[in-house]
């Protein structure tokens, strides 16, 4: 059914079907149709995760952590997952992600798809720095898997790549270790000279 999509500036409203599958078949059957985009929060302040020209296919659903080492520091977890419970989860064992975007409900998806920045890209890096491999659906290939050796071009599309090359399923996440968790705050006066 459609129904009133917004973007998050609040500039575009289009109608638009967007499907909520709750299991892997029904999500493979809706994907292997094609002509569709998929949609994590949409917090994206364009439209980006909707069109009237194909069908939204919503991930949050899809929300597990698949498998957490925590001797590598390394958790793989489904693309609907939101970046706020990632944190909570990843803290709980002393490990931190350090590319975070500035609202918790955004999903690891969207941020693949936009290779997102945190607060301190200058010295971390950008979301694709993080990420180890990754599962993709797409109607002509199925579910296949994409690393920096397999598949290497398809994982290189994906990130940045607007939802374009699939559905991501899946991704595997490189973890920093916390160095604490509490937060050391000083003021430094800043004095303004007149020109
Ligand atoms: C308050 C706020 C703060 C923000 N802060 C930052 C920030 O600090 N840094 C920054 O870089 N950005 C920031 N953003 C932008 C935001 O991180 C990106 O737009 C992000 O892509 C939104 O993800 P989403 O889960 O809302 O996905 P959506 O908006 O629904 O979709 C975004 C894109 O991801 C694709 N996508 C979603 N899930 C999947 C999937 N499973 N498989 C394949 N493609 C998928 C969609 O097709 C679409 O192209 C912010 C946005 C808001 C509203």
């Amino acid at each position: 059914m459609e129904k009133n999509v917004f973007s998050f500036d609040g500039t575009t409203t289009i109608k638009s079907a967007i499907h909520r599958p709750e299991k892997y078949d029904t999500l493979f059957n809706i994907l292997a149709k094609g002509n569709f985009i998929p949609r994590g929060a949409g917090l994206s302040y364009c439209l980006a995760s909707a069109d009237e020209k194909c069908a939204s296919i919503d991930s949050k659903i899809f929300d597990r952590v698949l498998s957490f080492d925590k001797i590598k520091g390394l958790i793989t977890v489904e693309a609907g997952m939101n970046m706020g419970e990632l944190l909570q989860i990843v803290m709980a064992a002393n490990f931190t992600f350090p590319v975070l975007p500035g609202y918790p409900k955004i999903t690891v998806g969207g941020c693949i798809a936009f290779n997102i920045h945190g607060k301190s890209q200058y010295n971390i890096g950008l979301f694709s720095k993080y990420i180890n491999r990754l599962k993709l659906f797409h109607p002509a290939n199925g579910e296949i898997e994409c690393s920096q050796i397999n598949n290497a071009d398809i994982f290189h599309l994906t990130i940045g790549g607007f939802g374009l090359t699939g559905f991501i399923t899946e991704v595997e996440l490189i973890l920093l270790p916390l160095g604490g968790k509490d937060i050391l705050r000083s003021k430094v006066m800043v004095k303004i000279l007149a020109a």
